[in-house]
């Protein structure tokens, strides 16, 4: 898709524009996904269509995400321990209302990208990348790209070190500490809590379901589906708006498509990248260079093997009763 400055476009246009290319394309939308579905899934978000929820407190997309992760997230221990060698401990838990950034507690945000006297509303939320440096850098294998390309991180086995967020180019994870394996090994010593993010709602989608947010959305301004319709999808809706296409190429690839009459430079332009708040550089490249080599040293040191070695026999005594029918808490 072309990326040269875009000229002002109104928002009545916006809404117009994206709902007769959804009929223009002559695709049928993917509806509910098929329990039996084992293909490769991909999102898209139009931006023509999203209204920002503006009617309401809280996007639908945001207060679906935050109600179906409710209770996911384990309250931290108090006090939470001072980790080593930083001291660095982010703690969310009397926080989880916060609805305009990313937090451990809320996977998906919407921004407010005001241009040319008009606002266009951007959910944000992990893209679900191709191939993700943020799971390569794992040393304990904590997260991981599905089949279905969800990449999701197993609050089970994850120390909180956030190495996935620094090699994130939109530092999408975000970190609660006190809580995770960490306590059980070597609190304070190794490791800070957990690093959470959309994990696009795999429990939802292994049962049949589409992701929370998605179902919510009453301007159906985001669909998922077989990769290779949403494409479709994301061409034909681009062509009939005369828009831009973002995710396709960002980050080596993402199974997240943005469609936007508007183009992704000039929305980038409104995004100071803050703490939760990724933006949109175009052609982000993805940051693996180093990340193999790192990952293998990290893997390598003796102090995390130990760790290695005490994590898992807590993992394995902790997944057992599940096996046996048990609660897994
Ligand atoms: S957006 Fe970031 S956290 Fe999400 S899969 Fe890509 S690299 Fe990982
Ligand atoms: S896919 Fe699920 S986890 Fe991800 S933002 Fe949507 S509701 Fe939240
Ligand atoms: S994606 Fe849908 S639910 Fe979310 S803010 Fe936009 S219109 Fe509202």
């Amino acid at each position: 898709m072309k990326n040269e400055k875009c000229s002002g476009i109104s928002r009545r246009s916006f809404l117009k524009l994206g709902a007769g290319a959804a009929a223009a394309g002559g695709l049928s939308l993917p509806g509910r996904l098929d329990a039996a579905q084992t293909g490769k899934l991909a999102t898209l978000i139009d931006l023509s269509l999203c209204d920002g929820c503006k009617d309401r407190d809280i996007p639908a997309c945001v207060s679906a995400c935050k109600a179906n992760a409710r209770g996911r997230i384990p309250e931290p221990v108090d006090p939470i321990p001072d980790p080593w060698p930083r001291k660095t401990v982010e703690d969310w838990s009397k926080k989880q209302d916060v609805a305009d950034r990313l937090t451990p507690y809320n996977y998906i945000y919407v921004h407010e990208a005001k241009i040319d006297g008009q606002t266009l509303y951007v959910p944000r939320r992990c893209m679900h990348c191709d191939n993700p440096a943020c799971a390569t850098i794992c040393p304990f294998s904590a997260n991981n790209k599905r089949p279905v390309g969800a990449v999701v991180i197993d609050s089970d086995l994850c120390f909180g070190g956030a190495k996935c967020k620094d090699v994130c180019p939109w530092e999408i994870p975000q970190r609660q500490s006190g809580v995770g394996i960490y306590l059980k090994v070597l609190p304070g010593f190794m490791g800070n809590g957990v690093m959470y993010k959309c994990d696009l709602c795999i429990d939802r989608l292994n049962a049949g379901k589409n992701p929370a947010c998605i179902e919510a959305c009453p301007r159906k301004a985001m669909l998922i589906g077989p990769r290779e319709d949403i494409e479709k999808i994301a061409d034909e809706r681009a062509r009939a708006m005369n828009g831009f296409i973002y995710g396709r190429n960002e980050n080596g690839g993402t199974s997240t498509l943005y469609v936007s009459p508007v183009s992704f430079d000039r929305i980038h332009a409104t995004m100071e990248k803050k703490p939760g708040r990724p933006d949109m550089k175009p052609n982000v490249e993805r940051r693996m260079a180093k990340t193999d080599a790192y990952g293998k040293a990290v893997l390598a040191s003796p102090v995390l093997g130990l760790a290695a070695a005490g994590a898992l026999g807590w993992y394995s005594r902790r997944r057992k009763p599940a096996k046996e029918g048990g609660n897994n808490d």
